[in-house]
């Protein structure tokens, strides 16, 4: 399959990119790293007669750590996310996702700008990103905005980013020091695979009685696009963490998820799974706060 012809744009400021971006309206594709773009294109599911490439956009590649957030830019490679110091130090789920992400080639190539912005239900980034409530900015020529990821998606493939905006940052707030959290997937294969179902957690502990203060709980492959379980928060909010009450939130997590049925597996595996996942992910998080 060759790749069709198009235009190339390369600018060197988000504010020219929004120039392009609001110019050539649908006409024009960002491209990031490609890895989903390039192959959708191959295929013909779409058809940019111009492409925007995000590469010389300097500040779009940084992780910085501020007072309170830590603020990672758009184009941030994917392998990145694993060898940064900030990231494993403070964000161990969003490194343990970006580990289950493809292949070394993949990692090297991909960004966490372009996961998201892919929308895939399976999506390997969203559910860390979500139990550590990131939130995503998203820059036209009339500037900044900012949304909550877990109002960002939509529906596979669909998120409320306009035509004329890009994605720039995704900004979380540095988890404190009694929290941790936890990242899982399953697949039919253990890498190059789209996952069954991923999930991950995310706990903060009252220092005083021990008791859950703050959860998350996101899971993905469960439902048109990655999802907060919040019957499963419910069941883990303001109590004593134990084997006993992550098996109930586990339970509880399988009415969150509206799974579909396909090759990878059934509806009824996907929730069954869900539970021992949710548990799962759920010490792992329990462990980290325990290191
Ligand atoms: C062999 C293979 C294996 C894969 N394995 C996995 C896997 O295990 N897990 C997983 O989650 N994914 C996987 N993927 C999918 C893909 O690699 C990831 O979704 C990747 O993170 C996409 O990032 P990218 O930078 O390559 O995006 P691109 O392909 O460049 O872009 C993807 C989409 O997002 C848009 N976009 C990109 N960046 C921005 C931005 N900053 N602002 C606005 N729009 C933007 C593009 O226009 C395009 O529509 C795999 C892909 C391949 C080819």
């Amino acid at each position: 399959m060759l790749l069709p012809k198009f235009e190339y744009d390369e600018p060197r400021s988000i504010e020219e990119a929004c120039e392009t971006l609001r110019t050539f309206g649908e006409t024009v594709k960002p491209l990031a790293g490609g890895t989903d773009l390039m192959v959708n294109m191959k295929k013909g599911v779409v058809r940019p007669s111009r492409v925007l490439s995000l590469k010389k956009l300097k500040t779009c590649n940084r992780i910085e750590k501020l007072d309170a957030t830590i603020r990672i830019g758009a184009c941030t490679l994917v392998a990145e996310l694993i060898q940064n110091q900030v990231i494993a130090d403070t964000l161990p789920a969003l490194q343990a996702g970006a580990k289950a992400l493809g292949s070394p080639l993949i990692r090297n190539l991909a960004t966490i700008g372009g996961n998201i912005c892919s929308a895939r239900p399976a999506a390997d980034l969203p559910p860390a990103l979500l139990v550590y409530g990131a939130r995503v900015v998203l820059h036209s020529q009339q500037g900044p905005r900012t949304v909550l990821l877990k109002d960002f998606f939509k529906g596979p493939g669909q998120t409320v980013l306009r035509g004329d905006e890009l994605l720039t940052a995704i900004e979380l707030d540095r988890p404190p020091a009694n929290s941790g959290a936890g990242y899982l997937n399953l697949g039919i294969r253990k890498v190059q695979d789209i996952d069954i179902i991923n999930g991950a957690a995310y706990l903060a502990l009252n220092p005083r009685d021990g008791t859950i203060e703050k959860v998350r709980v996101a899971l993905g492959a469960v439902a048109p696009t990655p999802i907060r379980a919040s019957l499963a928060e419910q069941a883990l909010q303001g109590q004593k963490p134990s084997q006993d009450l992550f098996v109930q939130a586990g339970q509880a997590a399988q009415q969150d998820c509206t799974p579909i049925t396909d090759f990878r597996g059934g509806a009824a595996y996907r929730k069954a799974m869900t539970s021992v996942l949710v548990r799962r992910v759920l010490e792992t998080a329990l462990k980290q706060i325990e290191k």
